[in-house]
């Protein structure tokens, strides 16, 4: 079977505990609300790709345990590929431990385990698999080594790769020509070109210096003002869709995973913008991460 879209990435399960106030060091709160929520930007793009209507598989790595297990059968309930999921047999699933207080303040922990034992063994495993995608899509959630070598193994084909510099890691995996779309959030942005984005004018300055490090386009996500788009015919902003936003959580990733699949569905550039803004627009409306991820019929309905 042919998946026209594959994320390598990341995969992780959020323990979330909603408490009075955080413990101080030593202390115990027992007034804890809990929660279970699967996330992991790799995960997230995946199900927002495959809920906005995109065939997907997944590229990652969980650990051998019952977390792992759980990432799985989540993923497979949005009808994704987990075929190419590698089990470590020495690291756990990725967690993240999030406390909330009553402020609506979080303290997170997280521990990537699997995430970074990802290998390029791994992803060389795979070679073939990913060349008969029509896109691969990919962010630093995992080894730089892992994400290289996805951009090595697609040299020669003609398979698009969407690259997600996010989040920040202080060694960023080189931005090859091969990248067909860089997506960063404003401080990416900054981070890569050394340009603070502040405004359109900077925007654009920044996505230019970034197109010249390699990528053929740039789109930088700007929040409720829209996306900055470079490409090499020129530039263009798309703005957001007005909506009432109340947490932007998985915003970026909805972006990411809608993009890739209006793009892998044969939309050109602007039209596929302005899809994945409507998919990140629906997302900010909605509390957490997987569980605001719109459905295709709702992006169409909001853009009616
Ligand atoms: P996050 O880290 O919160 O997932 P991000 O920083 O990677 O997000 P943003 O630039 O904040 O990415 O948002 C991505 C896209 O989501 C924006 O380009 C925009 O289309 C949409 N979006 C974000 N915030 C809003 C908003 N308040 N109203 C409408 N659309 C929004």
């Amino acid at each position: 079977m042919e998946f026209p879209i594959t994320v390598v990435g990341s995969a992780n399960v959020d323990m979330i505990m909603q408490v009075e106030r955080f413990p101080a060091p030593g202390e115990t709160v027992s007034d804890g609300q809990f929660s279970q929520a699967f996330g992991g930007k790799g995960a997230n793009q995946a199900v927002a790709a495959a809920r906005a209507g995109g065939r997907v598989a997944f590229l990652g790595c969980v650990g051998a345990d019952a977390f792992g297990e759980a990432i799985l059968e989540n993923l497979r309930r949005d009808g994704i590929f987990t075929e190419p999921v590698v089990k470590s047999v020495s690291e756990p699933t990725g967690i993240a431990m999030i406390l909330i207080n009553k402020q609506g303040e979080n303290c997170i922990a997280a521990a990537p385990g699997a995430n970074n034992a990802l290998t390029s063994a791994h992803i060389e495993s795979y070679a073939a698999f990913l060349k008969r995608s029509r896109m691969v899509v990919i962010q630093a959630e995992i080894p730089r080594i892992a994400v290289e070598k996805t951009f090595e193994v697609l040299a020669d084909s003609e398979t698009a790769i969407l690259f997600n510099f996010a989040p920040i890691r202080k060694e960023a995996p080189k931005l090859s020509p091969r990248i067909t779309y860089l997506v960063v959030n404003e401080t990416e942005a900054a981070y890569l070109s050394g340009v603070q984005v502040g405004t359109f004018r900077e925007a654009e300055q920044a996505a230019r210096i970034l197109r010249r490090q390699g990528p053929q386009n740039v789109l930088l996500t700007l929040g409720a003002n829209g996306v900055w788009v470079e490409t090499p015919q020129g530039g263009f902003h798309a703005p957001a869709l007005p909506v009432q936003a109340i947490d932007t959580t998985a915003a970026g990733d909805v972006f990411c995973g809608a993009f890739a699949t209006a793009t892998t569905q044969g939309q050109p550039i602007h039209e596929a913008v302005h899809f994945a803004c409507a998919a990140a627009a629906l997302c900010v409306t909605r509390l957490g991460a997987q569980p605001s991820i719109p459905y295709r019929e709702e992006v169409e309905t909001l853009l009616k």
